[in-house]
């Protein structure tokens, strides 16, 4: 039986080091703050922003919300964007995506200020992903992963990752921050021929498909460590993830748990990325 890898021990650490930190801020008189910007009622992130919310709020961050109407001008956004930029008191910018489609998202996410980019949306800031460059903050979810290994002691270097999914958001800095952590990986996607097999051999996989339950037993093998970033709702209404978390319990040595698992420790690392933003103003 494998190891769950349970999101909600990774969160308790790293929320008491994020606390400490905020409290420290504000003994020097810096509050640090997360301005959430939305666009429409979308349920989906009207859900993140409660839940990125109340794990600020909880570690001593402070945050105020933004709702734009869906119809917004990308004028009205760049208003909005150019006063958070300026805005001393605002350490991060969390911009919710995807933008309604008569917007540049381009455009827009960089217009944002990279130094409060606490999600790692500008292209200046895959740009730091891409080159190693330290003093940029990476998105969240896939430094959410890297948390999780580091947490659990899994070993990296050496080590053969796979990376199924190969979006910007997820599946390519994540490759890349399993690379620089001496990792061989091998970035995978819906042309790669004989998937299962290539996901059988490595040690590491991290899946970010958006695939209900896609990698079952065929995909898996004994020895593995598997990360499960999905968020899906299966036929029956349920939260599940990219992989068959049944199969996969009775085969592999350790894996995360959807939900519970990548989900819940990505608020917790945007807190500590404001908290870090908030630092570095000092
Ligand atoms: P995305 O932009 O849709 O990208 C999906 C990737 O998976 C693409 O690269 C696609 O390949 C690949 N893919 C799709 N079907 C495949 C198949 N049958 N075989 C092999 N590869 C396949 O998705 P995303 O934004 O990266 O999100 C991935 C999942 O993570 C979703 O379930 C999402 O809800 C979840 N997510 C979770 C968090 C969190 O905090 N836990 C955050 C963000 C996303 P191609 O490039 O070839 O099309």
């Amino acid at each position: 039986m494998a190891q769950i890898l349970s999101g909600a021990e990774v969160v308790a650490a790293l929320n008491e080091r994020t606390a400490r930190a905020a409290e420290e801020l504000k003994t020097q008189g810096i509050h640090p703050q997360l301005a959430i910007v939305r666009l429409g009622k979308r349920a989906d992130e009207i859900s993140y922003e409660r839940g990125a919310t109340k794990r600020c709020e909880a570690v001593g961050v402070l945050v105020k919300s933004f709702a734009l109407p869906e119809e917004a001008t990308q004028d009205e956004l760049f208003a909005l964007i150019h006063e958070l930029n300026a805005d001393a008191t605002v350490h991060g910018v969390l911009l919710l995506r995807p933008l309604p489609a008569h917007l540049d998202d381009d455009v827009v996410r960089n217009a944002l200020d990279a130094n409060k980019d606490i999600d790692g949306i500008t292209d200046k800031t895959s740009a730091a992903v891409f080159t190693s460059r330290k003093g940029s903050f990476v998105p969240c979810t896939p430094h959410a992963c890297m948390e999780i290994l580091d947490h659990f002691g899994i070993k990296l270097a050496g080590k053969r990752a796979v990376v199924v999914g190969r979006s910007l958001v997820v599946g390519k800095p994540v490759a890349l921050m399993l690379l620089d952590r001496n990792a061989t990986v091998t970035l995978a996607h819906s042309h790669t021929v004989d998937l299962p097999a290539v996901v059988r051999d490595a040690d590491i996989v991290i899946a970010c498909v958006g695939q209900a339950k896609m990698l079952g037993a065929e995909y898996l093998r004994a020895g593995q460590t598997v990360i499960d970033v999905g968020i899906n709702v299966d036929e029956t209404g349920a939260l599940v993830g990219d992989v068959d978390f049944e199969a996969a319990l009775e085969v592999v040595e350790a894996l995360t748990p959807v939900p519970g698992g990548v989900g819940t420790v990505t608020t917790s690392v945007l807190a500590k990325h404001v908290v870090q933003a908030a630092e570095r103003t000092q």
